[in-house]
């Protein structure tokens, strides 16, 4: 059952954890029954499936949209005016795009920088050196709309959990750095931004309690909740 899922995840999160349902390819339905069982943050991957199910689910107070999967910057428009977190903004070209639409919608979205720790090759996220020098970049500044809240990651897709948690750690090594970056900014310029560095996305449905251990602020847990996805 879907709240006993949600139920037994979130009664073993130490404080300060907070649990992303990940209902891609799942219906509506499945949603409301989490959300009846008191969970309120949902991720999903494709801005027409997302899309869809913000507009079917609006009468959901309090429901949390988060955004995990790759963006295409002709897509940000879809959901700016009202996702609240993007998991996986991946490169420069779409944190700029992410802040015309959010300044267009009149908001500001927070968005994690999503680093590449994983041995798999892939042209999504930022190496850590890569999102360092984003950040040295001075970039970021300029986005009014965007608040950088902080970083997410995916571990090897593999069993061998010395690999999985070496790949966390890596990621966790990288957050803790930049958060030292953002409070060496004393002046509140920037929107507050500084201040604000306080997410790390880690841990799914297979290695979410080694992403705990690691430092994950954020879990994001679809299969062991949800069961397969449908469709
Ligand atoms: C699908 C997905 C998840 C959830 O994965 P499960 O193994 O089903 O828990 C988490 N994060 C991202 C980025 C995903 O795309």
């Amino acid at each position: 059952m879907i709240s006993d899922e949600i139920q037994r995840i979130t009664a073993q999160l130490p404080a300060g954890v907070r649990l992303v349902a990940v209902s891609k390819y799942h219906p509506a339905e499945a949603i409301r029954e989490a959300y009846s069982a008191g969970q309120r943050l949902f991720g999903e991957s494709h801005a027409q499936e997302i899309q869809q199910k913000h507009t079917v689910l609006a009468d959901l107070a309090g429901l949390e949209w988060h955004f995990i999967g790759h963006l295409q910057t002709n897509k940000v428009k879809y959901i700016a005016p009202y996702v609240s977190l993007v998991h996986s903004a991946d490169s420069p070209r779409l944190l700029t795009e992410i802040n015309k639409q959010a300044v267009k919608a009149g908001r500001t979205i927070r968005c994690l920088l999503q680093l590449h720790v994983a041995a798999e090759e892939t042209k999504f996220g930022f190496t850590p050196d890569e999102a360092l020098a984003y950040l040295d970049s001075g970039t970021w500044r300029g986005l009014e709309g965007v608040e950088l809240a902080g970083v997410m990651a995916m571990a090897t897709n593999t069993d061998d959990i010395v690999r999985i948690r070496a790949d966390f750690h890596r990621a966790r090594q990288f957050f803790e750095r930049a958060q030292t970056y953002f409070s060496s900014f004393s002046s509140p310029t920037g929107g507050g931004r500084e201040g604000a560095f306080t997410e790390l996305s880690m841990g799914m449905s297979d290695d979410w309690h080694i992403a705990i251990d690691e430092g994950a602020t954020l879990i994001r847990i679809g299969t062991q909740i949800f069961g397969q996805r449908q469709y």
